[in-house]
């Protein structure tokens, strides 16, 4: 237990959060778009490097900035990764599915230099432990280096039962296939990064494996402490796994139908914001890094504009007190987040229906929040078609069993009218 300036206790500041309430995520940093776009990195942005703390990666020996920089699909990636080198961010990620690692080969190509002062994350989709080192082999081609900091199992858990999932975290083959990889010093580090429904479980099986590094996990910062999750971010902690939260500001504050300017109503709402010059989204940053066992956050930015909002606030980060961070949850649950931040399906369930509810969230807020627009109609169109129909579905009964109070009777028919 860590203590902080407010007086509180870190585990005070989790333990505090017992409304059960889970908010959903995404970066609307991003509304920003339209913003004026702050200069490009300048010589001596260099040195704000300095300016954004650094937590140790669980017990890996290494330390990363909180905030870490996810890529993405899209043109203008080269900009975006230099601009937020000059702001100091020192931790990227990319995958093999984000079609962002011809970009880090061209920055890499172009300043060699860089190579050395930043953490590389990226990942793939190997089935067994078996396909890790020629998986690897191909991302490290692609992105034109000979080793990367880190490398994550995609998405751990989708592609697997779950007792498939777990047996893989602790399997000798995960074990001797990691070593592999490390003797060859292709990757410093491996862990798997996981959204999966079931992700407590599997959290808690890498933490009882003792085999992963590191773990990318879908996280909110309004967990309750009984939860299933909380407690397997605790065995991961302990057993000194590295955390990285992901998915953690889409989909919030995004006010659709709503009469009046959102986050004017949330400024409101919670004073602090004023008091500490802080938009929502860097409150929210806040509250994650208030969690002590996360080390760093990996949030996808689009724009320069949402690099320079989000590393202020990481340069600005203090622990929040237990007060402010009730008064923002509960800002945050009253304006409808719109991602499933901790899914176990029980909406599903209560609303007596087949469709996966927290699924077609999601895959809405990829297309509103993360301006993945192509990628959330496949993710619909991946579906069988019983998991798209939610017709009849009790809606009311669905939001009321939701942690995070999803609006679906709102959401569901903009899933039908933007991705069906
Ligand atoms: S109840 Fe449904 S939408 Fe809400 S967090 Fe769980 S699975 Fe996601």
């Amino acid at each position: 237990m860590t203590h902080d300036p407010t007086g509180s206790t870190s585990t005070d500041r989790r333990s505090f959060l017992q409304a059960g309430a889970v908010a959903a995520a995404a970066v609307s940093v991003g509304h920003a778009a339209e913003a004026q776009e702050p200069d490009r990195g300048k010589p001596e942005a260099a040195d704000k490097a300095l300016g954004i703390p650094r937590r140790p990666l669980g017990k890996t020996g290494i330390d990363v900035t909180m905030l870490n920089a996810g890529t993405g699909r899209g043109a203008g990636i080269q900009r975006i990764l230099r601009y937020a080198y000059s702001q100091g961010i020192r931790c990227f990620d990319t995958s093999q599915r984000y079609q962002s690692e011809g970009d880090f080969k061209q920055w890499f190509q172009a300043e060699p230099a860089v190579r050395k002062e930043v953490f590389v994350v990226t990942k793939d989709l190997p089935r067994t432990p078996a396909e890790i080192m020629p998986m690897l082999d191909q991302r490290l081609a692609a992105m034109g280096t000979d080793y990367v900091d880190l490398f994550f199992v995609h998405s751990f858990g989708d592609n697997h039962s779950l007792d498939d999932a777990i047996a893989y975290v602790k399997s000798k083959e995960f074990k001797e296939a990691v070593a592999a990889v490390k003797k060859a010093g292709k990757s410093k580090l491996v862990g798997i990064s996981t959204h999966h429904r079931n992700r407590a479980q599997i959290l808690q099986a890498a933490a009882e494996g003792g085999i992963v590094d590191a773990i990318m996990v879908q996280y909110s910062p309004w967990l309750d402490k009984d939860a299933p999750l909380n407690k397997a971010l605790d065995a991961c902690h302990k057993a000194g796994i590295g955390l990285i939260s992901m998915k953690q500001l889409a989909g919030h504050f995004l006010g659709t139908g709503q009469k009046r300017n959102m986050l004017d109503e949330v400024k409101e709402k919670v004073p602090m914001l004023a008091e500490k010059n802080l938009t929502p989204f860097q409150a929210l940053l806040h509250a994650i890094w208030t969690d002590e066992r996360i080390a760093s956050s990996c949030v996808s930015m689009t724009n320069t504009d949402q690099i320079r909002i989000n590393s202020d606030a990481a340069r600005r980060f203090a622990p929040l007190k237990a007060a402010d961070l009730k008064s923002l949850r509960d800002a945050d649950l009253a304006h409808g987040p719109m991602l499933c931040a901790d899914c176990d399906g029980r909406c599903s369930h209560a609303a007596g229906t087949t469709a996966a509810l927290g699924d077609l969230t999601r895959f809405l807020t990829y297309h509103e929040h993360h301006g993945l627009r192509s990628h959330a109609r496949e993710c619909y169109d991946a579906l069988p078609a019983e998991a798209r129909d939610w017709q009849g579905a009790d809606l009311e009964a669905a939001r009321a069993a939701c942690p995070s109070k999803l609006d679906f009777a709102r959401l569901l028919p903009e899933v039908d009218r933007r991705l069906s």
